[in-house]
């Protein structure tokens, strides 16, 4: 569907139209007639759908009628679960909104940086600010801003909000605003919590859910390699040259590896760097301006920094560690085939990830086919309970791969004993990884990135909404 019909002022279209944006997604022409006229709205929506311009565009569109001349607090708050999206969203607003004539002030609030420069922007007076839970809160708290006067409020990715353990402060903030008021919110997945808020928040909400595309498979081709552990970096440096990919965000597990694998590519010329929640956040921002500006190759990242970071033309995601979670998975490769364009993604697959893998591909409803590529070929598994093959000879001392071999089969002995223990486990549990690394660590207010999030079962609220169908 065009932009044209859906009640957008000549300015707005003027900025879609030199974004190339041709077609409303299904998303935006359905929930933008709604966002604008005023009623709350339910949406699931998942990465990569266009859902930004879904509610910035109304935002914008009824902000500009209106005289802003006098005002001094916002009318409208958006909440974001982190300093990235806060940054892509105040960039939406700012790119979508550059032709209007009576154009809102917009602030970005988020923690990791110096506070002084955001309170001076709110203090000077503001329409639209777009903030991470945590430094709102500071900034209300030293009365650089107020909400008494928010006219609509968005809850941007409701589900990575409460995951990222913002709900205490999601409630502070709702008591400051005023009753009288629009609300949207957006959502990936509608766990209990999820559902629990939008039935405090939302009055007679018009539900919005697309057609249910876990992961779009049409865009993305998603690919399976079979491979050691220890042979991740040698294979990822082989596809690198191999595939000639421009651009690479590769998922790892842990704040570590992301800083030694980018380490050990850069030492082999090729540029490479990281993004994690332990840079501060000039750091964070360098890196992915960094690579956005195709000035390293690739991006070596854990899932806090990269949810919801937008890299147009980005051709290709690696896992090299898988997620901890299924629905992690889906937004990981929605990193790449944004928007219409295309991608692959890879994923690297141990003998222990096995499982976990095939759980993601059932709950994503997708089957990937293992690959093996020469010269990367896992090791055979051997049997715990048989003698192992190559035992050191006798007499002679034991060498460092035998060690490692010993302690592989002894741990497998072992964990093949607890699984026996083990009660049977339901479908529906997620499988847990293997933990060869310390799993990452919650962080603190604004770096609470890097906590995963479990898998929440369908809600029955998702269930029962009508299905929306694609125009
Ligand atoms: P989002 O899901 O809001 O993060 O948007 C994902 C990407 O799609 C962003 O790069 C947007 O600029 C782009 N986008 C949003 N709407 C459209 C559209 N109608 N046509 C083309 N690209 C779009």
């Amino acid at each position: 569907m065009s932009f044209d019909s859906l009640g957008l002022s000549e300015n707005i279209l003027r900025s879609l139209e030199e974004l190339s944006y041709g077609q409303a997604t299904p998303i935006q022409a359905k929930a933008i007639p709604i966002v604008l006229s005023g009623k709350d709205v339910l949406a699931a929506a998942q990465t990569g759908s266009g859902k930004t311009a879904t509610f910035v565009l109304p935002i914008l569109q009824r902000l500009s009628d209106a005289d802003l001349s006098e005002n001094f607090d916002p009318l409208a708050l958006v909440l974001v679960p982190t300093r990235e999206l806060a940054a892509q969203v105040g960039a939406s607003v700012e790119r979508y909104g550059q032709y209007l004539k009576n154009k809102p002030r917009t602030v970005e609030v988020f923690g990791g940086v110096a506070i002084p420069p955001q309170v001076e922007s709110a203090s000077k007076g503001v329409d639209i600010v777009v903030a991470t839970p945590g430094r709102l809160i500071d900034l209300i708290e030293r009365e650089a801003i107020s909400l008494s006067n928010i006219k609509t409020l968005v809850l941007d990715e409701a589900d990575r909000l409460l995951a990222l353990g913002f709900e205490e402060e999601i409630n502070k903030i709702l008591k400051l605003l005023p009753a009288e008021r629009q609300n949207a919110l957006f959502s990936a997945t509608f766990p209990k919590k999820v559902m629990e808020l939008a039935d405090a928040l939302l009055v007679e909400p018009e539900k919005i859910e697309l057609e249910a595309e876990v992961v779009p498979v049409d865009r993305i081709a998603q690919r399976a390699i079979a491979v050691d552990r220890d042979s991740r970096t040698a294979l990822l440096k082989h596809l690198l040259e191999k595939e000639k990919w421009d651009r690479v965000l590769v998922f790892v597990a842990s704040k570590r590896r992301a800083h030694n694998v980018a380490v050990k590519l850069s030492k082999s010329g090729i540029q490479a760097t990281e993004l994690h929640g332990d840079l501060s956040q000039e750091k964070r921002s360098k890196a992915l301006e960094r690579f956005k500006a195709n000035k390293v190759r690739v991006l070596m990242a854990t899932d806090v920094a990269a949810r919801g970071i937008d890299i147009a033309q980005l051709p290709s995601v690696v896992n090299y560690d898988l997620p901890r979670s299924t629905t992690d998975y889906a937004h990981r490769i929605g990193r790449t085939g944004r928007a219409g364009e295309s991608g692959v993604a890879v994923s690297f697959i141990t003998s222990e990830d096995e499982e976990h893998f095939k759980l993601i591909e059932k709950r994503n409803k997708v089957t990937v086919a293992r690959e093996l590529i020469e010269g990367f070929e896992p090791a055979p598994i051997e049997q715990s309970d048989k003698p192992v093959s190559k035992l050191p000879v006798k007499g002679k001392r034991p060498s460092k791969k035998d060690k490692l071999r010993a302690a592989k089969a002894a741990k497998e002995k072992a964990l093949g004993f607890q699984e026996k223990m083990r009660p049977k486990k339901k479908e529906s549990e997620p499988a847990s990884l293997p933990v060869e690394e310390p799993t990452i660590a919650p962080e603190k207010v604004e770096e609470r990135n890097d906590v995963s999030e479990t898998d929440s079962p369908p809600s029955p609220w998702a269930n029962a909404l009508k299905k929306v169908k694609e125009d």
